[in-house]
């Protein structure tokens, strides 16, 4: 089997701004797996905040690529899995990208779509959110008011303003289901004290309150809080999942966070031992991404899988939106086609 790259340099329609920082370019990298003419594509979007860059994503790629060419055949994914942690044990992204890529090949020399291999129901999709960064409240109503169609709103918080942005984004949506995300701004204390202040919005959940490490301190929010706190920065790998499961309602998966498509599998199971409510974001990614995190959403109770819509030339087409409902294509592997 043999694996190629490229960097995939994306644009956003606009700046797109959380608590930690504002990001215009998202610097990933689409892998190419192919065997016997056929192929399979994944995509890595590397986050600085868990330790990656595209130049990480490469070098990773660059030291595990010349171990497939000892595999004639295709590489089992549970194999696959090991031969990548054998090259390095971190560079999850770089890890998702070959996992989605093996994913789309296996399904494609199946002749079933991703789904399907995972005995899946392509009708049980959730709705997806679409996300609204932190803005003026202008600029936040401004961009509710385009979203007519997504029923969910996910509106990043973590400021002075976040009273007055939630108002600005209420008025505009009166109808929308609105879930925030604090992306770690918060001391248990301040996150207590501002949550209670955002109730009156008519809130779904809040994700991630406090800082990823805190998990007493995100304990203590849920105590206090009467909306479910739902984890992300807290909750990054399978072995995270019983570790966080006293203090949290729910966890939040990313694909460039665990590793791809296989360990996400790992993190659903583990957390509907522990009774936890189970979400699955994204970074900034193209269809590629978005579509493979699309595939495991019937087993989701919530999706955030919005990062395709926000950037400019997206190279492929995959999942789409209708009224909200994420619609998975039902071609073989991913089911990816280039975008015109
Ligand atoms: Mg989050």
């Amino acid at each position: 089997m043999d694996l190629s790259y490229e960097p995939l340099d994306l644009r956003l329609h606009e700046p797109f701004t959380i608590a930690r920082g504002t990001q215009l370019v998202a610097q990933n990298v689409r892998v190419t797996l192919s065997h016997d003419g056929i192929t399979g594509s994944g995509e890595a979007a590397p986050e600085e905040h868990y330790g990656e860059l595209q130049a990480t994503v490469i070098a990773f790629l660059n030291a595990f690529s010349p171990r497939l060419t000892e595999y004639p055949a295709t590489v089992p994914l549970h194999t696959l899995h090991q031969l990548m942690q054998q090259t390095a044990q971190l560079n999850p992204a770089a890890r998702a990208a070959v996992d989605m890529a093996a994913y789309d090949l296996l399904g494609k020399r199946l002749g079933a779509p991703v789904y399907e291999l995972l005995g899946l129901n392509p009708a049980h999709t959730p709705r997806t959110s679409y996300t609204i960064g932190i803005d003026e409240p202008e600029v936040m109503a401004r961009k509710a008011a385009q979203a007519e169609k997504d029923p969910i709103l996910k509106v990043k918080v973590g400021t002075a303003r976040d009273r007055e942005n939630l108002a600005s984004v209420r008025d505009e949506r009166p109808d929308a289901v609105i879930r925030v995300d604090a992306n770690s701004a918060w001391t248990p204390k301040q996150a207590i004290a501002r949550i209670a202040e955002l109730e009156e919005f008519k809130l779904e959940f809040v994700e991630q309150p406090v800082d990823g490490r805190d998990l007493e301190g995100l304990g203590l929010v849920r105590r206090a809080s009467k909306l479910p706190i739902i984890a992300d920065e807290s909750c990054i790998v399978p072995a995270d999942v019983p570790r966080v499961a006293p203090y949290v309602d729910g966890i939040n998966i990313k694909l460039m966070k665990c590793g791809g498509i296989y360990p996400a599998l790992q993190m659903i199971h583990l957390a509907r031992a522990h009774h936890l409510s189970v979400m699955m974001g994204c970074m900034i990614e193209s269809s590629i991404a978005i579509t493979a995190a699309a595939h495991l959403s019937p087993l989701l109770d919530y999706a955030d899988l919005d990062g395709n819509l926000l950037i400019d030339h997206d190279p492929y087409r995959g999942v789409t939106v209708r009224d909200g409902k994420l619609c998975l294509p039902s071609a073989p592997g991913l089911g990816l086609q280039s975008a015109a």
